[in-house]
């Protein structure tokens, strides 16, 4: 059985990331790591199934005992992908993805070079903001924090595989499918598949 593969997904925050993968996940040959962090839950958000929440003291425990693949500093919180949130199911073949900030992306990409990256970026600023504050989870405060964040985001698109605008939501999903296949397309992908194809009559 092939292994699955290591998605890195990442989109500055209101751009519909969230979504976007709800839909994604609907299809079983994916699941999405929960990473840890020391953010308080918003409104909705349970513990274990949304993010690990964990306190700094926890969160600084499992840095000492090397149990992440990556973290990162976002906006005065500590974020993690747990390495016991990937490995035991790219093992099943099942495809991990990765929703990780930029800085985390990168740490990733260094890490596991065969993994695939894909951003997601708004398609304006503007919009962006507009989600954010739609969704009222955030201050005025935070949410310019993470418009800001944003902009400094939206610079390291060109370090990933693929870039996606999210948007129309059908239009955005439907292309990360097409990655996707694209990715199962590739030659160095195909050596079992061409052995089959040459052994059979
Ligand atoms: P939020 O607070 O909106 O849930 O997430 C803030 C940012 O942290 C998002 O860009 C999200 O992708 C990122 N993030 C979530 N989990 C992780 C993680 O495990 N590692 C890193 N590096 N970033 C993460």
């Amino acid at each position: 059985m092939d292994k699955g593969r290591l998605i890195i997904f990442s989109a500055p925050s209101g751009c519909g990331k969230g979504t976007m993968l709800a839909e994604i996940l609907k299809d079983e040959r994916f699941r999405v790591s929960v990473s840890a962090t020391t953010r308080s839950p918003r409104e909705g958000e349970a513990d274990g199934v949304n993010y690990h929440f964990l306190t700094r003291q926890q969160f600084e425990e499992k840095i000492e005992n090397e149990e992440f693949l990556e973290y990162a500093q976002y906006c005065d919180n500590f974020y993690g992908t747990l390495n016991s949130e990937v490995d035991f199911y790219l093992e099943k073949g099942i495809d991990v993805i990765l929703e990780i900030e930029v800085q985390g992306a990168m740490k990733v990409m260094r890490k596991r070079p065969d993994a695939l990256s894909i951003f997601i970026a708004p398609p304006s600023v503007g919009e962006l903001r507009r989600r954010l504050k739609k969704r009222g989870t955030e201050t005025d405060e935070v949410i310019e924090k993470r418009v800001a964040e944003a902009k400094h985001e939206l610079a390291f698109a060109m370090k990933y595989d693929y870039v996606i605008e999210n948007d129309a939501l059908e239009v955005a999903v439907d292309d990360f499918f097409r990655v996707i296949r694209a990715e199962q397309l590739r030659s160095d992908r195909s050596a079992e598949r061409m052995l089959q194809i040459m052994m059979s009559e």
